[in-house]
């Protein structure tokens, strides 16, 4: 029974291991999740930024034509103030050109203020991209470490699979059967150390006789309070 008892302890182990590993397991997509919106965030804050400055630069091509159709306006005007007969129509053409060029003024007021508008939007998404690759390839290495750490963790599980199936097969089924029984109602702990005459499952004081009992006996005792099964610890007491 002393192997068997054993054999619980290092199964015991394992289920603990695999039990730490899966928890830590089931924090990664969260965790990739997350850095992964904060990286779309960042995407398309710079998306918004270039196409702000795409809608500037088109702004800046359509006055641009507006200028120059009004500058073929101005100068056809001006044509045909070489041809006029009466000063009223002089007068009017003259009036128009004034026209004319009042809004081409105007237009190249508005060219000249999107001009700056654009430098200063290009100057601060060089900045911003420049600022996205630093996050961006934080975001990688952040994402591949994610990466490992999940290879790595089903590589332990995996491992701690095959250690398990190769001490499980030589454990009694009954045996087997009681300590999964009691894994699942006692939070995952079924074989605990009797140490200094207390249960270290629950601290409860084991019955002295119970305590006597599992010093000597070679069957499998259990706690009378929290019923898992009891293994008398050499080491902590003192034997
Ligand atoms: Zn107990």
């Amino acid at each position: 029974m002393k192997d068997q008892i054993s054999l619980l302890i290092d199964i015991q182990k394992i289920d603990q291991e695999v039990r730490s590993l899966n928890t830590k397991k089931q924090t990664l997509p969260d965790r990739a999740a997350a850095l992964d919106q904060t990286f779309r965030a960042g995407r398309d804050r710079l998306e918004e930024e270039r196409a702000g400055l795409e809608g500037l630069n088109k702004l800046h091509r359509e006055r641009e034509s507006e200028l120059k159709a009004g500058q073929d306006r101005l100068r056809k005007a001006r044509e045909r103030l070489l041809e006029v007969k009466t000063n009223k129509e002089y007068q009017a053409i003259l009036t128009e050109i004034e026209t004319i060029e009042q809004a081409n003024g105007r237009i190249e007021e508005e060219i000249l203020v999107l001009y700056d508008r654009i430098d200063e939007r290009k100057v601060a998404l060089r900045a911003h991209e420049k600022e996205f690759e630093a996050i961006r390839a934080d975001y990688e290495a952040q994402r591949r470490k994610i990466d490992e750490e999940l290879a790595s963790i089903d590589g332990a599980l995996q491992e701690q699979k095959a250690r398990f199936e190769d001490l499980v097969k030589n454990l009694e089924p009954d045996l087997r059967r009681r300590y999964e029984m009691i894994k699942a109602r006692r939070n995952g702990i079924a074989i605990v150390a009797a140490r200094r005459g207390t249960c270290s499952g629950c601290n409860m004081n084991i019955p002295p006789q119970l305590y006597n009992e599992l010093q000597r006996s070679d069957q499998i005792l259990c706690c009378p309070n929290c019923n898992r099964i009891l293994y008398w610890d050499d080491s902590a007491n003192g034997q």
